[in-house]
């Protein structure tokens, strides 16, 4: 890693809450780690003063929700994935509406509010069953915000359903279809997606369906899966792209970051540790200057890099999420109750606070 001293002008003007150009996040990242992360931090508390009635530096949000994979058909075959199964797979399998209803049960008791919903590219589920499926949630589970389908399942269902995407995402919000995940995002660079998910919806593709959906009203996450084949220079035009994307329709409520997990995949790529994944979510907080908030990601770090992540630009702690199955078949699975979260966040000197999807709090 090399190390080198940002010029004071652009440390000034990160101080100062400026926005900085790619040619400045490169300078940053070249930053001592504990540099970056207490500029980061410092831009995280610009971002989150007025929250909360003025007591958003004191807080850390997260939200109880559960996974929901509803296929684990896929005809996409991206190369860092361990989930998808074929058809012809013995462990493949789409859930039914008995299966919805035991997890919304349990997520119910648990005091949860959301369920993050994301499945397959199943090449022949038609449009009648998604909207049975919401409108079958909507109507029992109420109280569930169905956040769901990453941008990538949009362009499919676009496809297989001959609709335009409009009309789909139209068609998914009135059956009850509450916001949108960032899956799918990786890196918003074409010649990365490419090589490790050729087949799946590219870069403008990625981005349309999250400016229709922003003007139609549904808030969408931002995400970024690094740690593969991308080069630096790549990270920061993703990261340039969302920005970008959010000076236009202004609708990511969060960005999240997240190594590449190789177990289980056929991406022979060398993992990156903790520190490249501190320095990556601070510049990305520093970069990110209108995405209000930053997750730490946990699941994919661990509890103790999660909790080191809120002093490096994160000011929520993402959810419990009673099941995960995506990261997990790749080789990594670290769980946490609700009160282990809470301790992780008093711990690190913050006042944990449940909150909803829109970051609204709800304890
Ligand atoms: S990441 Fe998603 S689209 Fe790609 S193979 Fe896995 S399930 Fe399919």
């Amino acid at each position: 890693m090399p190390i080198a001293v940002a010029s004071e002008r652009l440390i000034d003007r990160v101080i100062e809450g400026e926005r900085i150009s790619p040619a400045d996040a490169l300078e940053l990242y070249r930053l001592p780690l504990e540099e970056l992360g207490a500029l980061a931090d410092h831009r995280r508390k610009l971002a989150l003063t007025e929250a909360y009635d003025g007591s958003g530096n004191d807080v850390v949000t997260y939200i109880i929700d559960r996974n929901i994979n509803y296929t684990n058909i896929c005809n996409v075959y991206c190369k860092f994935c361990a989930f998808y199964r074929t058809e012809k797979d013995s462990d493949s399998y789409v859930i039914t509406h008995e299966e919805i209803d035991q997890k919304l049960d349990e997520l119910t008791a648990a005091g949860g509010i959301q369920i993050l919903m994301q499945g397959g590219h199943h090449p022949s589920l038609t449009i009648d069953w998604y909207i049975d499926l919401l409108s079958h949630i909507r109507e029992k589970y109420p109280h569930v915000n169905i956040h769901g389908f990453s941008p990538p399942e949009f362009n499919h269902f676009a496809e297989v359903f001959k609709m335009p995407l409009e009309e789909v995402i139209r068609l998914f919000k009135q059956a009850g279809l509450g916001s949108i995940p960032g899956g799918g995002g990786e890196i918003l660079v074409d010649s990365v997606r490419n090589r490790i998910a050729p087949l799946k919806a590219n870069s403008d593709e990625w981005l349309k369906v999250m400016e229709i959906a922003h003007n139609m009203g549904l808030n969408s996450s931002a995400t970024m899966m690094f740690g593969h084949v991308e080069t630096l220079e790549d990270r920061i035009e993703h990261l340039g792209r969302l920005r970008a994307q959010q000076d236009e329709t202004g609708g990511f409520t969060a960005f999240i970051c997240w190594t590449f997990q190789p177990d289980n995949t056929k991406l022979r790529a060398e993992p990156v540790g903790s520190a490249e994944y501190l320095r990556m979510q601070a510049l990305s907080r520093i970069f990110l200057d209108n995405i209000t908030n930053v997750q730490s990601s946990w699941v994919t770090q661990g509890p103790k890099i999660g909790q080191v992540a809120l002093r490096y630009g994160a000011n929520d702690f993402g959810s419990v999420m009673m099941e995960e199955n995506v990261v997990s078949k790749a080789g990594t699975s670290f769980r946490l109750e609700s009160q282990e979260i809470e301790t992780l966040i008093r711990e690190a000197g913050y006042t944990p606070r449940r909150r909803n999807n829109w970051y609204q709090l709800v304890d």
